[in-house]
C-alpha cells in the first residue's frame, strides 16, 4: 500500500476514513505557523478525494462542517472540492486541477485546508504553494503507514488513522466463541492486496487459533460462492473489495453486500460504511467522531494555538439486526459498543404510549362497562314501566268494560230478544196446517243475522277484557278503531240521550300501534266526554268523532257539549289522580297520555268557545298518504 507523490492508484484510502488513529507526533506537530489576525471570517478549503458519492468521505466532511459552523456560529467561510481522483488518477489532471485552484482561490486564499484521504493530502502537499501558500493543511482520514509513505511537509498537522483489523477481529471472537473457522475477504486491486498483507501480519497470532483461509484472487463470483459455503462455525472478515480478479471495480461496501447477503457464518468488517450493507460490525472511527476530531484541530489553527496530537476515540460499532440474524448475544459485545438499529422493547421504546394506550383502553373499558350497566339498567326499567303501563291499561280497560257493561246488556238484549221473537213466529207459523216456508226461511236469516251482531258486540268487549303481557304491533286503520269504539258506546250514548257522530275521511290512516290500546283511548276519550255532558246537564247533547290527517299525522278529535275543563286545570289535566267525579279514579286521561306517547304520538286538550272540550290525538302515519293508495 505504499504511495509516493503523484502515484496514480489512489481510488481507495477514502476507506480508511472509519478507521483513525493519530500519526506519531514527529510527522505533524513540529513547526506551528501563527496566521496573521483575521478582520474577516476565517476560510477553509475541503478537499474530498474523491465524487461526492463516497459516503465515507462526504459523511466526513459533512460532520466537519456541522463541528465548524457549529463552534463559530456560521462566521466562517467554508469551500469544498470533489478532486474525482479515483477516475482522473492521471498527473496532467492532477496539474491542471492544481492550476485551476490556483486561480480559483488566488482572490480568497484559504486559511486552512483540510485534506480528506491519502489522495487530497499528497494533491496539497504539491500543489500548496499556488492554491494556498500561507494556509496551514490539516491533513486526514488515513493511516500512518500510508503517511509514513507519502512525502508530507513538517508543517502538516494530521489526524491520521490506521486500520487496525485485529480489534475487529477480537471483537468477532467475543461473539463467537465456539468458531473453529477464520476466512479474509480482500479483493485485487493494489490497495486490496496491501490491506491484505497487513491483515496477514496483524493477524499472525489470531489466525493461528483458527483453520484460517485467505479468500484473495477471486471474481465477484467466487467471493459470494465460497462465503455462501463456509462452516457455520466461520469468522468472515472483509477487508476491502475495490475490484475484482476479472479486474471490475466496486465500491467495497457493495462487493461486501453481495458476498454477506449470500453468507452462512457472520461477516465482520473495520468501516462504518459497512454497517446497513450486511456486515455484523468491527472496530472503527465514526464518521462524527472523526469529523469532530479534525474540526476541533481546524479551530485550534484558526485560534492560532498549538496543535498537539488529537486522539480520536475508536469505537466498536454494530448492527443490531445482524446480532439477530445470526444469534449472536448482545451480552458478548465488548463495552461501549454502539448498537445501531436496535429496536427497543415495547415498554423501552414506547413507555409514554403503552401507558397512554393502556390508560385510554382502561378508561374505554370502564366506559362501556357503565354504558353497559346503564343499558341494562334502561332496558330493565323499560320493561318494568312497559309492564306497570300494560296492567294499568288493563285494569283500565276493566273499567271502561265495567262502565259500560249495562250498556252493553242492553245492547245485547236487542239481538237477543229479537232472536227469541223470531223463534217463537216461527214456532207459531211451523205449528199451522199450510206453514209459509219461504217467510219460515227469512226468519231463520233473521235469527242468524242477530246471532252475528250478539257475537260482534261480545266479542268487541273480549278485546277489551284480554290482558296483554306484551304489546301486540299491528298496523291498522284509524278509522275502523274509532267506529269499533262509537259500536261499543252507541247503547249507552242513546241511553242517555247523546246524539253521536262521526266524521272520516275517504282515505285510510294507518298507524302502527297495539290497536286494543288505542281503541281503549278512544273509549276513554268518548266516555269522558258523555260524563261531560251528563254532568253538565245540557239539552244539547253531542259526540263527535272526527278523524282525519293534520300535519302528516293521523288525527282523531273528540268533541263534546259540556262544560269544558276547568281552565287552571287545562295545563294538568292528564296528570294523574285528579277527578272530579264520585266513582272515578283520575286515571284514565293519564292512561290514555302514557298510550299515544309509547306510540310516538301526541295528546292535547282544549276548550272551545262555544262550549266543551276538544281532545286531541295525533298518531305517526305507518305510511305516507300516497303510499297507502
Ligand atoms: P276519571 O274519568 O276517572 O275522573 P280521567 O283521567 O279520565 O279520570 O279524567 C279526569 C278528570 O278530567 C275528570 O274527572 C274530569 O273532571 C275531567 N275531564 C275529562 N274529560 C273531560 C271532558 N271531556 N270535559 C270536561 N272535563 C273532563
Amino acid at each position: 500500500m505504499a504511495l509516493g507523490k503523484g502515484e496514480g492508484r489512489v481510488q481507495c484510502a477514502g476507506v480508511l476514513l472509519a478507521a483513525l488513529l493519530l500519526a506519531p507526533s514527529a510527522l505533524f506537530g513540529a513547526t506551528q505557523v501563527t496566521p496573521p489576525r483575521l478582520d474577516r471570517p476565517p476560510r477553509v478549503l475541503i478537499l474530498y478525494p474523491y465524487d461526492e458519492r463516497i459516503a465515507a468521505t462526504t459523511s466526513a466532511g459533512e460532520a466537519l462542517r456541522r463541528r465548524l459552523l457549529e463552534a463559530t456560529g456560521g462566521k466562517i467561510d467554508l469551500f469544498s472540492e470533489f478532486l474525482d481522483l479515483s477516475r482522473f488518477p492521471e498527473a496532467g489532471h492532477v496539474t491542471r486541477l492544481g492550476r485551476y485552484m490556483a486561480e480559483k482561490y488566488a482572490v480568497r486564499r484559504p486559511d486552512v485546508v483540510v485534506a480528506l484521504g491519502k489522495e487530497s493530502a499528497s494533491f496539497i502537499s504539491t500543489n500548496r504553494e499556488i492554491i494556498a501558500p500561507d494556509a496551514k493543511i490539516v491533513a486526514a482520514g488515513f493511516g500512518n503507514s500510508t503517511s509514513e509513505n507519502i512525502d508530507l511537509p513538517d508543517d502538516v498537522i494530521g489526524a491520521f488513522t490506521t486500520f487496525d483489523i485485529l480489534k475487529t477481529a477480537e471483537m468477532a471472537r467475543g461473539l463467537q466463541p465456539g468458531a473453529r473457522h477464520l476466512y479474509i475477504i480482500g479483493g485485487s486491486s493494489e490497495f486490496d492486496r496491501g490491506w491484505l498483507a497487513t491483515a496477514r501480519s496483524d493477524l499472525y497470532e489470531f489466525s493461528k487459533s483458527y483453520e484460517t483461509t485467505y479468500l484473495e484472487n477471486l471474481t465477484i463470483e467466487q467471493f459470494i460462492e465460497k462465503a455462501a459455503h463456509v462452516p457455520a462455525d466461520s469468522i468472515i472478515l472483509a477487508l476491502t473489495v475495490f475490484k475484482d480478479q476479472a479486474g471490475r471495480n466496486f465500491i467495497p461496501r457493495e462487493a461486501i453486500e453481495k458476498i454477506a447477503a449470500t453468507a452462512s457464518a457472520p461477516v465482520y468488517g473495520p468501516y462504518q460504511t459497512y454497517i446497513d450493507h450486511g456486515v455484523v460490525g468491527g472496530n472503527t472511527v465514526t464518521f462524527d467522531t472523526l469529523g469532530e476530531t479534525v474540526g476541533n484541530l481546524v479551530l485550534d489553527a484558526i485560534a492560532g494555538k498549538q496543535v498537539n496530537d488529537l486522539q480520536a476515540p475508536q469505537t466498536y460499532i454494530v448492527d443490531a439486526r445482524q446480532l439477530r440474524r445470526w444469534g449472536l448475544a448482545e451480552k458478548n459485545l465488548p463495552a461501549g459498543t454502539i448498537l445501531l438499529y436496535r429496536e427497543k422493547g415495547l415498554w423501552e421504546g414506547h413507555w409514554l404510549a403503552v401507558t397512554g394506550a393502556f390508560g385510554v383502553v382502561l378508561m374505554q373499558a370502564g366506559i362501556i362497562a357503565a354504558l353497559l350497566l346503564e343499558r341494562r339498567r334502561r332496558l330493565e326499567a323499560e320493561s318494568r314501566s312497559r309492564l306497570h303501563l300494560l296492567e294499568a291499561v288493563h285494569l283500565n280497560q276493566s273499567a271502561t268494560a265495567g262502565a259500560l257493561s249495562s250498556s252493553v246488556a242492553h245492547e245485547l238484549n236487542q239481538p237477543l230478544s229479537a232472536i227469541r221473537n223470531n223463534a217463537e213466529a216461527a214456532s207459531v207459523l211451523l205449528h199451522s196446517d199450510s206453514p209459509d216456508l219461504k217467510l219460515i226461511q227469512q226468519i231463520l236469516l233473521d235469527i242468524q243475522a242477530d246471532d252475528q251482531r250478539a257475537g260482534d258486540i261480545i266479542g268487541r268487549m273480549r278485546g277489551l277484557l284480554k290482558k296483554r303481557s306484551e304489546i301486540d304491533w299491528q298496523e291498522f286503520d284509524l278509522n275502523d278503531v274509532t267506529s269499533n269504539a262509537v259500536s261499543i258506546i252507541h247503547g249507552e250514548a242513546e241511553r242517555r240521550g247523546i246524539t253521536l257522530k262521526t266524521k272520516r275521511p275517504t282515505t285510510e290512516l294507518p298507524v302502527r300501534a297495539d290497536k286494543v290500546h288505542v281503541q281503549q283511548v278512544v273509549l276513554n276519550l268518548a266516555t269522558n266526554a258523555m260524563d261531560a255532558m251528563t254532568e253538565a246537564g245540557s239539552d244539547s247533547r253531542i259526540l263527535t268523532l272526527a278523524t282525519g290527517v293534520v300535519k302528516e299525522k293521523a288525527e282523531l278529535c273528540v268533541v263534546d257539549t259540556g262544560n269544558g275543563i276547568p281552565q287552571e286545570r287545562l295545563a294538568n289535566i292528564f296528570e294523574p289522580f285528579y277527578t272530579t267525579k264520585q266513582a272515578g279514579t283520575g286515571l284514565g286521561l293519564s292512561i290514555a297520555r302514557a298510550i299515544v306517547e309509547t306510540y310516538g304520538g301526541t295528546i292535547s286538550a282544549y276548550n272551545r268557545p262555544e262550549g266543551g272540550a276538544i281532545f286531541r290525538v295525533a298518531l305517526p302515519l305507518a305510511r305516507t298518504q300516497e303510499e297507502g293508495r
